[in-house]
């Protein structure tokens, strides 16, 4: 069975999931955004070993210790989509933008596209590509744990930005509406920021993309 646990980083209190296999501890870390020392210490803590590194989208704050994490444990980065390109080529200007720490572009070892998997230990979670925040966000869905892991598709009340290159409001709600409502009500999602939420929740009540909003 998948177990994580969450841990907010960098300045923007991003949450980087620390996702493992319970049965043989192997264990992926979902956007490394900053603060190694910190996620390395939990990852310790837990006993797990990490694996690979994956990713929802290439904002500095999810995306941004990915490569000197890749370099210093040897792990091969996966995702996100294609779509990104740019925003990982960008990844040195928007930390200087956001007063972030030195961060460095790379080339993931994988791009993922809908429909895709990825594995850690025997668990196997699907990948969906839902555009919109960024043009190759993806978010990991464990259909046996019940866990979607959105980065900054949907948040609890809100929805991810829009206004940044390659945004698009529209596909923004056309990801929400047609890959992550039917993932199921009971489906808990780890939203990039912030606390954890349902789907039956949101689409029922979140004010930009709910049925009631
Ligand atoms: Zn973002
Ligand atoms: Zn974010």
């Amino acid at each position: 069975m998948l177990r994580y646990l969450t841990v907010p980083v960098t300045a923007f209190a991003q949450n980087c999931s620390i996702v493992w296999c319970d049965a043989t501890l192997e264990a992926a870390i979902v956007d490394p955004g900053g603060d190694l020392d910190r996620l390395l210490a939990e990852v310790q803590r837990l006993g797990v070993t990490l694996k690979a590194i994956w990713l929802t989208h290439a904002h500095i704050d999810h995306a941004g210790a990915t490569a000197e994490l890749a370099q210093r444990l040897s792990l091969p980065i996966v995702g996100p989509h294609e779509g990104d390109r740019f925003w990982i080529d960008a990844l040195p200007q928007q930390g200087a933008m956001f007063g972030f720490p030195p961060s460095q572009a790379f080339t993931p070892t994988r791009w993922l596209h809908d429909g895709d998997t990825v594995q850690i230990g025997h668990c196997t979670l699907a990948v969906r590509h839902c555009p919109g925040h960024t043009p190759g966000h993806v978010v990991f869905h464990s259909a046996e744990a019940q866990r979607a892991f959105v980065g900054d598709v949907l948040f609890v009340g809100s929805i991810g930005r829009t206004d940044f290159p390659g945004g698009n409001h529209a596909e923004l709600l056309a990801s929400i509406r047609e890959r992550l409502w039917p993932m199921g009500d009971e489906t808990v999602f780890i939203p990039g920021h912030g606390p954890e939420g349902s789907f039956g929740q949101e689409r029922r009540f979140n004010p930009y993309v709910g049925e009631r909003g």
